[in-house]
């Protein structure tokens, strides 16, 4: 590749954004396709986008147990994260229909909470690995008295015990990870938008000039794009970003990445509320609760916004949404807003959008009475539901890299529920995967094409239609019943 170089990236959100950022940073000619547009809905998933990283906010941590090459890429993008904050506070960048108010990340802390009695090895782990790069009093555990006194002197009390369960007796246990925070997604992705345009990338947004309908060919070289409103694209490399949708364009990636439905709900806070300060993000940090416990555990959640939503979303199960494609297999296909409107034929296993899986309901209530009985008391029910797609690994690496035996091709997703955090930096990583920079770096060896070999996967993926995650398999529930009560009983 040489700078100057025509690059096509198609999608435009976390990794289709920030390749496109760092491309045209580093001189290529950029051109970026989404069929969505994204200029209106300003991905806001409330005003219609749909995507993993259009949402109202996502979480931040460096903390990443022994798995230190992530640890450090957070460290990296907390970094750019408040450089970010600075740009639009000093005006220098301020997207259209934002202003110098608006800020990208909070820095309200991240707490990773068990009903264990004592810290597990993984939140050990985490501050072990972030003591030992040098980031000490970061990883503040509960547990420990010396860590609570510090939480204290920096005003951060109510981080360390966000449900107040020292209130009711009972000893939290955790890790404040006071590095992370929230990004506040749909005005970060305006941000990086706005940036990239400033760089020179090119966007062609909307459902036929933006949406890739093939890839074109020279032999086994990938010269380019057809777009569905017939017009052909040429480019030196081609770089596919579609999210969930992925698997299903690139069917190679086929036993290593599928499209898994994570269930969000959203309460909304009145302002009049004595729980609009309790839960703000002056009190109130981001927070995963029983990460590790399998179907019942897999919670987190944030503080409510500055609109009063109060968000709790479950990944303890992912669902799947198999598909039978044109070649005769099943693939796992987000059942979107987008996918219902297109259909192509393919019929989503799940009646309704707004049908919410039944198990993901009855953990967050059950947690929700138990850790927050507040919102019940205040009659504040489920104000709208997601379903919301990830890209998930067999592994949780993300894949960046070259399309085997496709020259001209490469791949940049796999998000495996952990990627929005690196909006400001993992296109600097895939500009270098492309120009072959550094590539003994562990984290780009992790990110290779690669087949699951005889290891045991984190996730099980293309189960198919017959696996027991397939929402055709599970009980779903109507958004008016799961919206009835905030109590556990439906
Ligand atoms: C419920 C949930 C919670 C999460 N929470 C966190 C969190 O707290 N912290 C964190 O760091 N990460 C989190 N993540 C992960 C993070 O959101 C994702 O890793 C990241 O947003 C993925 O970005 P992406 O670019 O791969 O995909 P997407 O954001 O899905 O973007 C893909 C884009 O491709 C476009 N596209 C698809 N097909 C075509 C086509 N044929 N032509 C043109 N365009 C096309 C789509 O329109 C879309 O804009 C979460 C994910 C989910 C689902």
């Amino acid at each position: 590749m040489e700078k100057g170089d025509s690059v096509i990236v198609v999608g435009a959100g976390v990794f289709g954004l920030s390749t496109a950022l760092h491309l045209a940073r580093r001189g290529y000619n950029v051109t970026v396709f989404d069929r969505q547009a994204y200029d209106e809905s300003q991905y806001s998933y409330l005003q219609g986008a749909d995507a993993a990283s259009a949402d109202i906010n996502k979480i931040i941590r460096s903390a990443y147990g022994g798995q230190t090459e992530y640890q450090s890429l957070s460290t990296e993008a907390i970094a750019a994260w408040h450089e970010w904050n600075e740009e639009l506070a000093s005006g220098r960048t301020v997207p259209p229909g934002m202003t110098s108010k608006d800020r990208v990340f909070i820095a309200n802390g991240n707490i990773s909470m068990s009903t264990d009695e004592e810290l597990p090895p993984w939140e050990q782990a985490c501050i072990d690995g972030m003591e030992k790069a040098g980031h000490h009093n970061t990883q503040l555990a509960t547990t420990d008295p010396r860590h609570c006194e510090v939480a204290a002197s920096r005003g951060q009390s109510s981080y360390m015990d966000p449900f107040q369960q020292r209130r009711r007796g009972q000893n939290p246990v955790g890790v404040l990870d006071t590095t992370g925070g929230m990004a506040i997604a749909d005005k970060a992705c305006r941000l990086a938008l706005h940036k990239a345009r400033e760089a020179s990338a090119k966007f062609i947004f909307g459902a036929q000039a933006g949406c890739l309908q093939s890839l074109k060919f020279k032999g086994n070289r990938v010269t380019g794009i057809e777009t569905r409103d017939g017009k052909s694209h040429q480019a030196a490399m081609t770089i596919l970003a579609c999210g969930g949708w992925t698997p299903v364009l690139l069917p190679e990636l086929d036993g290593l990445c599928e499209a898994t439905a994570g269930s969000v709900i959203l309460m909304k806070i009145p302002t009049n509320s004595p729980l609009w300060d309790r839960l703000g993000p002056q009190q109130f940090p981001t927070f995963t609760f029983n990460m590790r416990a399998g179907s019942q555990g897999g919670l987190y959640g944030f503080p409510r916004n500055e609109d009063g939503y109060f968000k709790v979303g479950y990944r303890g199960t992912k669902y799947t949404n198999p598909v039978r494609q044109s070649d005769g297999k099943e693939r796992s296909t987000p059942a979107t807003r987008w996918s219902v409107a297109e259909r192509d034929g393919a019929q989503p296993v799940g009646e309704r959008l707004t049908d919410f899986p039944l198990q993901a309901c009855q953990v967050i209530k059950t947690f929700l009475d138990e850790y927050l009985p507040e919102l019940c008391e205040e009659n504040i029910s489920i104000a709208t539901t997601r379903i919301c797609w990830y890209t998930d690994t067999f592994d949780n690496h993300f894949v960046i890299d070259r399309v085997p035996r496709k020259q001209g091709l490469m791949v940049a997703t796999g998000g495996s529920g952990h990627a929005f955090k690196y909006l400001p930096n993992i296109g600097n990583w895939v500009v270098d995967v492309m120009e072959n920079v550094n590539t003994d770096r562990k984290a780009i060896k992790a990110w290779r094409w690669r087949a699951l070999g005889s290891g045991k996967p984190i996730n099980n993926v293309m189960e198919g239609s017959q696996g027991e995650r397939a929402l055709g398999n599970i009980a779903l529930s109507k958004e008016s019943v799961v919206k009835q009560s905030a109590k556990a009983a439906l």
